[in-house]
């Protein structure tokens, strides 16, 4: 007889994998499309699009989220892209999963743009939380690092989801040497200012152009160094977890260790200190699939298995088993991987979901 004395019925049945990692975080991406086209996410042109036959429903997303939080343990759902606010029912693909799952959190991350006009209606149809990537706050760096012109768009987007409700906000930004790099502290000042959480991303090899490269990457700790100018940064009380960002209070330089706080920041080092060992994410595409990792190389098409005429638990069970193969580390199976190991997956980060 198996002994499962003292394990939580979601844990025995949930997505485990080989190295006893639970994945109860899951990020869906919602469309593949977006409206900028970062240089660090995507090419220029020449993406080519799923067929709209190809995106899940929102009745799909709706089943397959629950199937998630009621069956396997999932516990939190990211809502990514692509831009998720490209789709244009995405009031009601997150009204039908609140409907199926009342209590998950349902957080997005966007780049804003539109948010403006959507927030409020968002809010209402039951998201709870919201990541803006925002790189720059100068509209012509703006402009080089998306490729579009659109940075007003974005800090009205961002006004328009504090207003709705959505604080505190993130903000995700990746630094580009030579192009944003130097704007590490005017961001943490603005952010601070505006009551936002600012979370810096090491930029990871995983964009549409293929031009990653480890020694124009700006690392965790360059970052740090360029904060020092003018902030200090010490660990925050809080417990990491799984969580992928490593999370410091804010002073100015000059200010008392013993005085409060001006804000927080994270740093996530998914390159230089990657943890994958503490990993917790589950990640299905917009056309259906479950990926076990960012990096991974493989993926199992659970959409189909659905269109098919697929029970719950069949679904389930395929998902379970698609999980429990996830790789050690970024896609691999070293140990004590260096950057220098990344085997760069096929699709880039806007076709994953990030
Ligand atoms: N379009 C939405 C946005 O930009 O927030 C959601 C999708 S985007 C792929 C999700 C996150 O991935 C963004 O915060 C973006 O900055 C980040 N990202 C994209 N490409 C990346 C890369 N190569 N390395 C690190 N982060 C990346
Ligand atoms: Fe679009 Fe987000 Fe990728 Fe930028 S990071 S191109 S906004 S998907």
């Amino acid at each position: 007889m198996a002994l499962n004395i003292g394990i939580p019925r979601t844990r025995a049945a949930g997505l485990v994998d080989r190295f006893g990692r639970v994945a109860t975080d899951m990020r869906l991406s919602v469309i593949d499309k977006c409206n900028l086209r970062c240089t660090y996410c995507m090419p220029a042109e020449g993406m080519a699009w799923l067929p709209q036959r190809m995106l899940m429903t929102a009745d799909e997303i709706a089943r397959l989220v629950a199937i998630g939080h009621h069956d396997l343990g999932v516990g939190e759902l990211r809502l990514t892209g692509g831009e998720p606010l490209v789709r244009q029912d995405l009031e009601f693909v997150v009204s039908r999963i609140r409907e199926e799952c009342p209590v998950l959190p349902i957080s997005m991350t966007t780049n804003a743009v539109g948010l403006d006009r959507r927030a409020q209606d968002l809010r209402d149809a039951g998201m709870t939380r919201i990541n803006v990537s925002l790189d720059s706050l100068h509209p012509d760096t703006f402009a080089t690092l998306t490729r579009r012109p659109f940075l007003d768009r974005v800090l009205d987007g961002v006004r328009a989801a504090a207003q709705a409700g959505f604080g505190p906000i993130k903000i995700n930004a990746v630094l580009l040497r030579g192009v944003n790099d130097l704007e590490a502290p005017d961001l943490l000042e603005w952010a601070i200012d505006q009551g936002h959480e600012l979370r810096f991303i090491e930029h990871m090899p995983l964009d549409g152009d293929r031009a990653w490269r480890e020694d124009r990457m700006i690392s965790a700790s360059e970052i740090r160094m360029l904060l020092s100018t003018r902030f200090t940064l010490s660990p925050a009380p809080e417990l990491r977890g799984g969580a992928p960002a490593e999370l410091f209070e804010v002073r100015r330089r000059r200010q008392s260790p013993e005085s409060p706080a001006l804000g927080r920041i994270g740093l996530i080092s998914s390159v230089t200190e990657p943890f994958c060992a503490a990993c917790t994410r589950t990640r299905v595409t917009a056309e259906g699939r479950v990926r076990s990792c960012l990096f991974s190389h493989e993926e199992t098409d659970l959409l189909s298995e659905m269109r098919a005429g697929a029970t719950d638990a069949e679904i389930a069970k395929r998902w379970r088993e698609a999980m429990y193969t996830k790789p050690r580390a970024h896609g691999s199976e070293t140990v004590g991987l260096s950057s220098a190991d990344f085997v760069q997956p096929e699709r880039s980060m806007s076709a994953i979901g990030g």
